[in-house]
């Protein structure tokens, strides 16, 4: 079989250097270009094939207009930005926050194809949500907006076209209203329409941790190439939702201490060490972290710079700055969010690869969408695994992807980053190229 490609053929006239100027925007989505780029040039990826690879296939905006409590009527946009359906269906999380937009979720739509690569996963990526404060709505009304957008989305999404899961500001009972949703509009039960589901309800045993035992899975190798003894080993994680809890849960299972923790809500350090457990309980109670001590409260802006051995970003994206790179006084950095460093920081931090292991996004927290797949795979069977089972296949796939990202780093002396984000970038290059242009 001969894939090869005829030479490039000359831009056509008024042919733009960048086609979707005007449509994404704003800084997340430019990390994801230039990010893109990067790897592009490291791989020698021809000009012409850049724009489809990096290109979503397609982006849904809608409305959705639900009733308030008080009686009022309110409309919320709605997004779903599919990246690529040339390996199977597209698969990635819905974020509900008050400020999302396009390029935005876009962004993290391209990432996901990145990550679901590198994982071996037959998927493309994509990525959706509402602009709305999952905070500022009651159940009721959270409930409404939910079952809104799925019903809008309905003609674009299927269990073999696309398949959402939980991503910030969204939940397994959310998961449940979609999949209700979009099963009464069927007139049978789709639980294959969604992963993150609750059991009960069609999900697999082992999803809601899956993120943050991913994590420290990798964790666990970083500190065994840099020979770190759990015993002496200290931790600080940004983010208190499902991957940060479950993460520092399990790092203190390990014997590792964890001295600083913060959500958008409250932030904590104590030298000594924090007591994650009462943590834990305290937010399964009262759904944040404020309110749980005056005296260990600290400065969230200094949290990511403290001294410690593994930080872990597992909140938003671009919270790693130029400034925040050149101030990092950690061992390992282990990505648990999504996009948390930002081109300029990871400059910073490929000049400093001998001091700080980087675990990079699309490998640390693959643990999510590689359980979300197993879910997927569980429905569409009807024939569901122990949690054992869970467990030791996830090690397994992350093993592999850890493996392929360290010897590629190895030999061609690349940041992990460069190196994870080539091994999916390629994947997915190959698979295009293999099945060629459509008509
Ligand atoms: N939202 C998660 C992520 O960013 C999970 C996606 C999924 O399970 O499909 O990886």
């Amino acid at each position: 079989m001969d894939t090869h490609l005829p030479p490039p053929r000359p831009r056509a006239a008024g042919h733009t250097a960048d086609p979707s100027a005007g449509i994404y925007t704003g800084p997340f989505w430019e990390q994801a270009r230039e990010n893109f780029a990067v790897i592009a040039d490291y791989l020698g990826i021809e000009e012409h094939n850049r724009d489809r690879l990096l290109l979503p296939k397609r982006a849904i905006v809608v409305s959705c207009p639900i009733h308030r409590d008080d009686g009022s009527e309110a409309v919320f946009h709605g997004f779903r930005v599919q990246h690529h359906l040339t390996m199977g269906p597209t698969k990635g999380g819905t974020r509900y926050a008050a400020n999302l937009h396009l390029g935005e979720v876009a962004a993290l739509a391209v990432s996901m194809s990145w990550k679901c690569a590198l994982a071996g996963l037959p998927y493309g990526g994509a990525k959706g949500g509402v602009a709305v404060d999952p905070y500022g709505l009651s159940r009721r009304e959270l409930e409404a907006v939910s079952r809104r957008y799925m019903q809008e989305m309905i003609p674009f999404v299927g269990p073999k076209t696309d398949v959402m899961a939980p991503d910030m500001g969204t939940n397994e009972q959310v998961m449940a209203w979609y999949m209700d949703t979009y099963s009464m509009y069927q007139g049978q039960t789709v639980t294959e329409i969604v992963t993150g589901k609750p059991v009960d309800a069609g999900g697999t045993v082992g999803r809601r941790e899956a993120t943050g035992r991913g994590v420290v899975h990798l964790i666990g190798r970083a500190m065994e190439r840099l020979r770190l003894n759990p015993a002496e080993t200290t931790a600080i994680i940004q983010g208190f939702g499902n991957v940060g809890s479950v993460t520092a849960a399990a790092l203190v299972q390990q014997g590792i201490k964890v001295l600083g923790v913060s959500d958008h809500t409250a932030c904590y350090f104590d030298p000594r060490g924090l007591d994650v457990p009462s943590l834990v309980r305290w937010t399964e109670a009262h759904g944040t972290l404020a309110g749980w001590s005056h005296e260990a409260l600290s400065d969230p802006a200094e949290l990511l710079t403290q001294r410690c051995d593994i930080l872990v970003p597992a909140a938003m994206e671009q919270v790693i700055t130029e400034d925040v790179a050149r101030s990092l006084r950690c061992r390992i950095l282990a990505e648990g969010a999504n996009g948390p460093t930002t081109p300029e920081a990871d400059r910073v931090l490929n000049q400093r690869r001998g001091e700080i292991f980087v675990i990079p996004d699309i490998l640390c927290n693959a643990g999510g969408v590689v359980v979300s797949y197993f879910e997927w795979v569980q429905d569409l069977q009807q024939l569901f695994w122990t949690e054992p089972e869970v467990r030791d296949r996830l090690n397994r796939v992350l093993e592999r992807a850890f493996q392929a990202v360290m010897a590629r780093a190895e030999r061609d002396d690349v940041p992990h980053r460069t190196a994870a984000m080539a091994i999916g970038i390629e994947r997915v290059q190959k698979a295009k190229l293999t099945r060629g242009l459509f008509p």
